[in-house]
C-alpha cells in the first residue's frame, strides 16, 4: 500500500504536477527550435490544427505580427517575453493567443516555449462592442432622425416615460419633468384621428406584449412647429414592453406636398375636395372602421332642379349657387367628417365614427340649412340627400351606391328629402 508524500517530499513533485497539468489544461505549450518544432500538447495542436505537427516549423504556424518585437527583445537580453498574436492555424479563422515566450540556449540551438491561452472570443466581443460603441455615437449625435425610447404610462392623455432619447430628438427636453415623463400631447399638436391612432396602438401593446406592432404618423405637428413622420416599433426586453420611435422633420418635403395636394385633390369652383380626393379618403375611412370596428356613414346629396337655375338665372349664378351650398355643408359640419365634391351639382359627406341615424341627423339639418338660406332674388334652393351606414366587407362601389339609391328615391319622393337606405332595404 502507497503510503503518503510529505509536504518536502511533494514540492519536489511540483514541476511534473504543474507539467501533467499544462498537458491538459485550456492552455496552449508549444516547445520549438528554429526549424522545428519538439513538443506541442493536445491544446495547441488542436487550436493550430495540424494533426501531425513533426514536419512543420513553428514558422509555419506562429508569428504573423510580433516576430519583430521577440527578436528586438531578445537583442535586449531579456528571455521571457510576453507576446499578444495571430496564430496562422491550418483552419480558416484566425486565432489570437496571449502568453508568454520563454527562451533556452543550449549549447547547439535556442529552445523557444510558448505558453498561451486562447482570446479570440474576448477579441471578437471587443470588436464588437468597439462597433456597438460607434454605432451609438452615430445615432446620439451624427443623424437628423430623432430616436427616442419610452415606456408608456397611460393610454389617457397619452403619458410615457422616456427612457432614452437623442440629440435630435430634443424636442422632448423641453416637456419632460423631472422622473423624464411626459405627455405626447404636450410635444405634438395631435388630430383627433393621431390621438385616437396612438390610444389604439398603445391598447394593442399594452394588451399583447409579444407582439411586433409598429405605427407610422405623417404630417404630426409639434410644438416646434415642424411637421413630422414617426414611426413607432415596440420593443420587447426583461418582459417589458418599450416603444422605440423614430421622429423624421419633413416639414419642407410635406409642404411641397400640401402645396401639390391643393391642385391635385381640391375643387376650383368650390374650394372643397374634389371627387379623386373623396375616393381616397373614403378608402381610407373604410380601412379604419374595418380595423376599429367603428361606424362609417355616407351622404350623397345633390341639388334639386339645378338645370333650371342654369337656365333661367344663367350659368354665372349657377356657379355661384353651387359655391354657396358647399359653404353651408362646409360651415355645419365636424372636423373629422370629409366633404367633397363628387360632380356636377352633387357632394359627398364621409362621416367617420358616425352612424347612418345621426347621419340622416345631419343630413336633415343640412337640408333645412340650404333651404332657409337667401340665394338671392326669389332663388330658393333645395337639395335631396341619400344616407347609409357602411357593412363591414362590401366594397366602396356597394357603399356608394347604396347611398345613390338613397338620393334616387329622395328625388323620386318629390326632393327636398333624405332617404336612409339601410343593409337590408
Ligand atoms: P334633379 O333635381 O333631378 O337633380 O335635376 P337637376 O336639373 O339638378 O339635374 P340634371 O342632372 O338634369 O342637371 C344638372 C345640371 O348641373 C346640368 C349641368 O349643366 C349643371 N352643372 C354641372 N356642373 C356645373 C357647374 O360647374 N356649374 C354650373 N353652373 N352648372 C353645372
Ligand atoms: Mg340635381
Ligand atoms: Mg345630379
Amino acid at each position: 500500500m502507497k503510503t503518503k508524500p510529505n509536504t518536502k517530499e511533494f514540492i519536489s513533485h511540483i514541476p511534473s504536477l504543474i507539467y501533467q497539468t499544462l498537458c491538459v489544461a485550456d492552455i496552449g505549450v508549444i516547445v520549438f527550435t528554429s526549424n522545428q518544432i519538439l513538443y506541442i500538447n493536445d491544446y495547441a495542436k488542436n487550436i493550430v490544427g495540424y494533426d501531425n505537427t513533426s514536419n512543420i516549423s513553428i514558422l509555419d504556424v506562429l508569428f504573423t505580427s510580433s516576430h519583430h518585437h521577440i527578436i528586438e527583445t531578445m537583442k535586449q537580453g531579456h528571455n521571457v517575453i510576453a507576446v499578444e498574436d495571430v496564430l496562422a492555424s491550418s483552419l480558416d479563422t484566425p486565432i489570437y493567443i496571449r502568453g508568454t515566450l520563454t527562451i533556452h540556449k543550449t549549447v547547439e540551438e535556442t529552445i523557444y516555449t510558448l505558453v498561451f491561452y486562447d482570446i479570440t472570443k474576448e477579441m471578437e466581443v471587443g470588436f464588437a462592442s468597439e462597433l456597438e460603441h460607434k454605432l451609438l455615437e452615430i445615432l446620439q449625435d451624427k443623424i437628423d432622425v430623432g430616436i427616442l425610447i419610452f415606456e408608456i404610462i397611460s393610454i389617457e392623455q397619452l403619458k410615457v416615460k422616456i427612457i432614452y432619447h437623442n440629440t435630435s430628438a430634443c424636442i422632448v427636453d423641453n416637456y419632460k419633468d423631472k422622473k423624464n415623463r411626459v405627455s405626447l400631447l404636450s410635444i405634438f399638436d395631435l388630430t383627433e384621428e393621431q390621438i385616437d391612432n396612438i390610444s389604439s396602438y398603445f391598447a394593442i401593446v399594452l394588451s399583447d406584449l409579444v407582439s411586433a406592432e409598429c405605427l407610422t404618423l405623417h404630417k404630426v405637428l409639434g410644438k416646434d412647429n415642424r411637421l413630422y413622420k414617426i414611426d413607432m416599433q415596440t420593443i420587447v426586453a426583461d418582459d417589458n414592453a418599450y416603444i422605440l420611435c423614430s421622429l423624421v422633420d419633413k416639414t419642407d418635403e410635406y409642404m411641397t406636398i400640401q402645396n401639390l395636394e391643393t391642385k391635385t385633390y381640391v375643387d376650383e369652383l368650390t374650394s372643397v375636395y374634389n371627387r379623386r380626393y373623396i375616393m381616397i379618403a373614403l378608402q381610407d375611412a373604410i380601412q379604419q372602421a374595418e380595423k376599429y370596428n367603428t361606424p362609417l356613414s355616407l351622404i350623397i346629396m345633390d341639388i334639386d332642379f339645378f338645370k333650371k337655375i342654369n337656365d333661367t338665372y344663367g350659368h354665372i349664378v349657377g356657379d355661384m349657387v353651387l359655391q354657396k351650398v358647399a359653404h353651408i355643408v362646409n360651415s355645419n359640419i365636424r372636423k373629422s367628417d370629409i366633404f367633397g365634391r363628387y360632380g356636377g351639382e352633387e357632394f359627398i359627406i364621409i362621416c367617420k365614427n358616425t352612424s347612418s341615424k345621426d347621419a340622416t341627423t345631419l343630413a336633415n339639418k343640412l337640408r333645412m340649412k340650404i333651404e332657409e338660406t337667401n340665394f338671392g332674388d326669389k332663388l330658393k334652393v333645395t337639395c335631396s340627400f341619400g344616407v347609409t351606414e357602411y357593412v363591414k366587407g362590401e366594397s366602396i362601389e356597394e357603399f356608394i351606391n347604396r347611398a345613390d339609391k338613397g338620393l334616387y328615391l329622395a328625388k323620386e319622393s318629390g326632393r327636398n328629402k333624405v332617404i336612409e337606405v339601410c343593409m337590408t332595404a
